[in-house]
């Protein structure tokens, strides 16, 4: 009786329990596809295959250059505007959002259902948010 080859198939990948990288044996999965499971040989647990995602992250970020990090150096602070959801703004414009006393710049303009104006607005610490605009 010959027992198939079953050569067990490993990834490497890093454990956020062990604080390391394995060589983890894939875990085969019937339901849930696209989900692979590895076992990782230090703590004995079962974690997701991240590579797809991250993979598929890289890819959409690499279209994403055109809004780079901002730098407080680089906005007029001076010349912000306060932002008000009933005031309309031009996309270059510096603003200021007083509820979380952060700055930010206009970094494009869109619309909501509804004949919504809203920016989107390239925040220092909160990162890139749509905010309404010419609300009445
Ligand atoms: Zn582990």
């Amino acid at each position: 009786m010959v027992m198939p080859d079953t050569e067990t198939r490993t990834i490497n990948q890093y454990c956020s329990v062990c604080k390391d990288h394995f060589d983890m044996e894939v875990v085969k999965q019937g339901s849930g596809k696209g989900v692979v499971w590895l076992k990782c040989p230090g703590c004995q647990g079962f974690l997701p295959y991240m590579q797809v995602e991250a993979e598929e992250a890289a890819q959409a970020g690499k279209g994403d250059q055109d809004t780079p990090e901002i730098a407080l150096e680089d906005l007029d602070v001076e010349n912000a505007k306060e932002y008000s959801e009933d005031l309309t703004y031009e996309i270059g414009e510096i603003l200021h959002h007083r509820s979380w006393n952060d700055y930010g710049k206009v970094v494009s303009k869109d619309h909501l259902p509804g004949n919504r104006n809203t920016i989107w607005v390239q925040f220092l610490r909160q990162g890139k948010i749509q905010l309404l605009e010419g609300v009445k």
